[in-house]
């Protein structure tokens, strides 16, 4: 039973104390499920968007991939978007601060991911396999177990 050495102890933690802390942890934990759920959604919707743009465009094609309008030889004729590489019309992009731009959908992917931190939990997941292990789960844990004396 080595795992209990990585208990926290909480023993003074007042037993109201604890039941607030567990609250706060279930509900920690269903934002999270929610939160999940609705980015796993977001991303099936681009993938979707983007193997439908994929499929659209030809080589020949002269439409914006994500509006299908009709692009121009000359005038308005779009240009492809430097992470997809993917046609698009001027009206499909994103700039960024730098002057650089990406179409919609990989901008929204990009958004997506500065919101939910995905870059950041997956270098962190990389780097600290271990510390992710712990935190809520060990206080959690901590918690709910006792000693048998009291
Ligand atoms: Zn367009
Ligand atoms: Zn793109």
């Amino acid at each position: 039973m080595s795992k209990n050495s990585e208990l926290i102890n909480l023993s003074f933690l007042l037993d109201h104390e604890k039941e607030m802390i567990l609250g706060v942890l279930k509900r920690d934990e269903y934002l999270k499920k929610v939160e999940d759920k609705r980015i796993r959604k977001l991303k099936n919707e681009l993938l979707e968007a983007k193997r439908r743009s994929g499929k659209t465009q030809q080589e020949t094609s002269r439409v914006c991939v994500h509006c299908q309008r009709n692009l121009g030889l000359i005038f308005d004729r779009g240009d492809p978007c430097q992470a997809c590489s993917l046609r698009v019309c001027s009206e499909c992009r994103v700039v960024g601060l730098n002057g650089s731009w990406k179409c919609t959908v990989c901008a929204k992917v990009a958004q997506l991911r500065i919101i939910t931190g995905e870059w950041f939990f997956e270098e962190k997941a990389k780097r600290f396999k271990q510390v992710n292990v712990l935190g809520t789960d060990v206080v959690r844990q901590s918690i709910l177990r006792r000693s048998p004396g009291n």
